[in-house]
């Protein structure tokens, strides 16, 4: 059977990675004197300088509270149950009446509000569901920890104050 000879022979210039080498320090000076000259910078010193994600960034979660700083949250499950990774567990309760921010009799609160932010795809359907406008995601995405507990927020971590999706 033939056998084709694929291999190629390589100029000198090939062979000393002349071309490529100047190519690639040209470039190199380029970005090098863009930065130190014109203090033009891809890149920033975060996180002493933080970049502004546009709104519909979907970042840390929220659950936002009214002026007495009672949590909007009625605990109707409704994101719970939306939820595609299961990652929203709430236990419900009665709500004092002097502590109902809709002015509804026998209105629900959360007594316990918790989401594993480990398992989160932040799908925004929890957001989307919810008919209090309780449950948002922040623009937020500074979400390290340095353990698993951590990552689960509970009710007083998920409370805020909030200006549509920013923190006041
Ligand atoms: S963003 Fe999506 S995955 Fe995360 S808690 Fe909400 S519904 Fe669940
Ligand atoms: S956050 Fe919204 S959808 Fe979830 S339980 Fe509370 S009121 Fe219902």
């Amino acid at each position: 059977m033939a056998t084709i000879n694929v291999s190629k022979k390589y100029t000198v210039k090939e062979k000393t990675y002349l071309p490529a080498i100047l190519i690639g320090m040209k470039i190199t000076m380029k970005r090098f004197l863009q930065g130190f000259l014109l203090r033009k910078h891809d890149t920033i010193l975060y996180p002493e300088k933080k970049r502004d994600y546009s709104d519909r960034f979907r970042g840390m979660h929220f659950i936002s509270v009214d002026k007495n700083k009672t949590e909007n949250c009625t605990a109707c499950y409704l994101c719970e149950t939306v939820c595609p990774a299961e990652c929203i567990h709430i236990v419900a309760d009665e709500r004092d009446e002097d502590q109902n921010p809709y002015g509804v009799k026998k209105e629900k609160k959360p007594v316990s509000f918790d989401i594993d932010s480990l398992r989160c795809c932040f799908c925004g359907f929890c957001e989307e569901a919810c008919p209090k406008d309780a449950i948002k995601l922040s623009t937020n995405y500074e979400l390290a920890v340095s353990s698993r507990e951590e990552a689960i927020y509970d009710l007083d971590h998920l409370k805020r104050e909030m200006n549509g999706r920013s923190e006041k």
